[in-house]
């Protein structure tokens, strides 16, 4: 009930925000990052842009973390927040980088990875124009077509549906299942299925999924998605085997060589 005290039976607080999450994976992963956010002046601000800096996260010496020569570039959820100022100078480093994790820059040959998350019915035709990859789970493909997706079968229909709003390729993640992959409607959706896993804790599992497509993307430019999307299942199944969010993420020491 509302107002009443409780007991409590356990305590755990840990870093997050989608962007940051994906962009740790990446790092995690031997990729050189960069995190445009902006975080509040207070103690939590302070640990949170440690936690860029511990992962080897290229950050400013503000809020606003740039760096003109890096390989990904992940805009945070908080950019209704940032200023003009911070985003202009983030373009810098947007056209720059190998791939951005958001949106915009396609213009500045910059491979696009959209995650539509958290979703809204009714997003704009932009976002789909501007997307070499669009990443979405379950539920997101759902709100965002209108379909229900329960098998591999609806995720390669909402996939192709997906690549008709003008979406570059599409992936639908699919839990225990893998993902499926959609490259044009001219070609059948692929189902990459995963390796079967004893899952601990999941949360994240998404974000650690886009972290490690977006290493793959700026590191094997010429991989073909299927393959990159089949090794960051990999990496996924890897997060889900440990409770937490980013605590779980691996570390390139602790992924199989032939992943790399
Ligand atoms: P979250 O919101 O918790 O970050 P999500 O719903 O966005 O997750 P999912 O589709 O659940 O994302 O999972 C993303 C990827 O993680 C899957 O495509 C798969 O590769 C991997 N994965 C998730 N759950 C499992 C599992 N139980 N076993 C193996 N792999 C998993």
């Amino acid at each position: 009930m509302a107002g009443e005290t409780i007991h409590g039976h356990r305590f755990f607080i840990g870093f997050g925000g989608k962007g940051a999450n994906q962009c740790v994976q990446a790092a995690r992963m031997g990729a050189k990052t960069a995190m445009v956010c902006k975080v509040g002046r207070d103690v939590f601000g302070n640990y949170y842009i440690q936690n860029f800096k511990n992962n080897g996260i290229s950050t400013g010496n503000s809020q606003t973390v740039l760096h003109w020569e890096n390989a990904i570039v992940i805009v945070a959820g908080a950019n209704m927040l940032l200023g003009q100022e911070e985003l202009q100078r983030a373009l810098t480093a947007i056209v720059n980088a190998k791939v951005l994790v958001c949106q915009m820059a396609r213009e500045n040959h910059v491979k696009t990875i959209f995650n539509p998350a958290p979703a809204i019915a009714d997003l704009c035709s932009d976002f789909y124009k501007a997307s070499d990859v669009f990443c979405c789970n379950e539920s997101e493909a759902e709100l965002l077509t209108g379909l229900s997706v329960t098998s591999v079968e609806d995720a390669s229909q909402v996939g192709l549906e997906l690549l008709n709003k003008g979406c570059g390729s599409v992936i639908v993640t699919l839990g225990p299942q893998g993902c499926v992959v959609c490259q044009s409607t001219n070609m059948a959706p692929k189902h990459i299925p995963t390796t079967a896993v004893t899952a601990a804790d999941a949360t994240g599992a998404g974000d650690s999924f886009i972290g490690a497509l977006a290493f793959y993307m700026a590191h094997y430019p010429t991989m073909p998605l299927e393959e990159m999307a089949r090794r960051a299942n990999l990496v996924a199944a890897m997060s889900v085997q440990t409770v937490g969010t980013q605590t779980s993420f691996p570390f390139q020491k602790d992924l199989p060589t032939e992943l790399f």
